[in-house]
């Protein structure tokens, strides 16, 4: 199951339960002299922006593994006649991986967010998770002038696994542009996860994730993504279109 892929708007998402993800993740951590394996959170609004940015495409198509986070996804597997059993998300993740990690002593950096975020959210991770090696944390960001200094923090952290919140598309532009320099095994973006397990955004309730509808607590909460949420309609679109075939630049520029 955790090798087979569903192929949507040209990019390969993978079918992973969490349980085979985090078996990946071990699996890349422990094997001899591994290079660092990228992992990026799918959502619809990734798969539109890849349609309209080659760059971008080409990073998720290049990624190791991309993982199905949002419903849209899983939804429009379905469409296509086939499945993803679950989404796998990077707000969700984080909680699994921090409790993996700690069973296991995977050491873990977390890069981005606003200042003091990603220690809040380090220490609280460490306080459900006793023991987990949470090696670094910093804010810095995504400009060209600061990457140095970056990558020297965390791999003098000797960290396994770095996670980066800068949201998309830059954090995993970020990881493509630094992956031959960056000594860790793994490297993720995870979006606004930082600030979730900080508790400095609240995350929908339990009911409205299960009913597919995280975007409109967000939309709610956070009015300012309604342009981003445009996107979504654009998304539906796009995948009756053009199913798992990549959108044609034409295509395209009709629509997005
Ligand atoms: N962010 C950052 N530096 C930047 C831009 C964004 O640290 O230059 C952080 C921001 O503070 C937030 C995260 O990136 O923690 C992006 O959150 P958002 O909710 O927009 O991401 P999404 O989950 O929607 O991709």
């Amino acid at each position: 199951m955790a090798n087979q892929t569903v192929q949507l708007l040209g990019i390969r998402v993978n079918a992973y339960t969490y349980s085979s993800w985090l078996d990946q993740i071990g699996h890349w951590i422990t094997e001899d002299g591994g290079s660092l394996k990228h992992i990026c959170t799918v959502n619809p609004e990734f798969l539109v922006i890849a349609q309209k940015e080659p760059e971008f495409y080409r990073v998720l198509s290049q990624a190791n593994a991309c993982i199905p986070d949002g419903t849209g996804v899983l939804l429009a597997a379905r469409w296509l006649g086939q499945k993803l059993p679950s989404r796998i998300t990077g707000s969700d993740g984080i909680y699994r991986l921090a409790e993996r990690a700690a069973a296991d002593g995977w050491r873990i950096f977390l890069l981005g967010a606003a200042p003091g975020v990603a220690e809040e959210a380090a220490a609280r991770l460490q306080s459900h998770y006793p023991g987990l090696a949470v090696v670094g944390t910093y804010a810095g960001s995504p400009a060209e002038q600061e990457a140095e200094a970056i990558i020297a923090l965390v791999n003098q952290s000797q960290a396994d696994i770095l996670l980066v919140a800068y949201g998309a598309p830059r954090q995993d532009l970020w990881i493509d542009r630094y992956r031959d320099r960056l000594a860790v095994r793994m490297a993720m973006g995870v979006g606004g996860a930082f600030d979730f397990v900080a508790g400095k955004v609240p995350r929908a309730p339990y009911w409205m994730r299960r009913w597919g509808l995280e975007w409109l607590f967000r939309l709610i909460r956070q009015p300012w993504r309604w342009r981003r949420m445009l996107r979504l309609p654009v998304f539906v679109w796009l995948v009756l279109r053009y199913g798992s075939r990549p959108a044609v630049p034409r295509g395209l520029s009709e629509a997005v």
